[in-house]
């Protein structure tokens, strides 16, 4: 059955078995996910630089660059979730995959439910809490007050306009989590809209100098996008 929090979410997941893989897009891809399938660990890598995926299945097993390695490359410029698939005896490598920044693991051979299950969870625990959408959020001299839409730097109101809100709320409710001009367009603009990364670049510059001296916290990700600095 489809689930409205996670519809259109973007799962890569990289599994050199081909019918496993299958199985597993099947049943994900029924929750609503948006699933790509990548069967080795250089395409996989490929792929998550032209489109970063909102979570990532890692089967550990694969030729060539094994699920480790692919692991501590994505750890070292992403944030996104990350659930391993080890073979059932391999418990070590699933802490040195937990230790390297993997979410969690599953064993094989899995049930479809099972599968699911554990995917939804680690979205659940990787979203931005809930209740701060009634509150405020504040990182050093900012203070975003989301109930009444203002924003406050050192105790004066700052005037933003509604994208700017936005994209500082996202990034701050993600406080050091990197995200990519695409995400951000997506988060903020939205999918349907058309607007060019550029526009990501002119609405941070402009929200940076509003920001007086807190600018230095809308942090540049070279080659990736921007970050909140906590
Ligand atoms: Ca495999």
């Amino acid at each position: 059955m489809e689930d409205q929090n996670i519809k259109g979410f973007r799962l890569l997941i990289v599994e050199d078995e081909d019918d496993i893989a299958q199985l597993m897009r099947f049943n994900l891809e029924e929750e609503g996910f948006l699933v790509t399938v990548s069967n080795n660990g250089m395409e996989a890598l490929g792929k998550i630089e032209r489109n970063i995926p909102d979570a990532m299945i890692l089967d550990l097993m694969l030729p060539g660059l094994n699920g480790l390695e692919i692991l501590k490359k994505i750890r070292a410029k992403y944030d996104f979730p990350v659930v391993m698939v080890t073979a059932r005896s391999a418990e070590t490598d699933a802490v040195l995959g937990l230790e390297l920044g993997a979410d969690d693991y599953i064993r094989k051979p899995f049930s479809p439910r099972e599968l699911v299950a554990r995917v939804k969870a680690v979205f659940r625990r990787k979203a931005p809490p809930r209740e701060t959408a009634q509150g405020t959020i504040s990182r050093g001299q900012i203070e975003m007050d989301l109930s009444a839409h203002r924003v406050k730097i050192k105790g004066q109101e700052a005037d933003l306009t509604m994208i700017e809100y936005k994209l500082l709320q996202l990034l701050m409710e993600n406080t050091d989590i990197a995200f990519s001009r695409d995400k951000l367009l997506d988060r903020v603009w939205g999918r349907e809209v058309y607007v060019s990364d550029r526009a990501v670049d002119v609405n941070i510059k402009r929200l940076r100098s509003k920001l007086g001296i807190e600018k230095e916290r809308l942090e540049t990700v070279r080659g990736v996008g921007y970050r909140f600095r906590g």
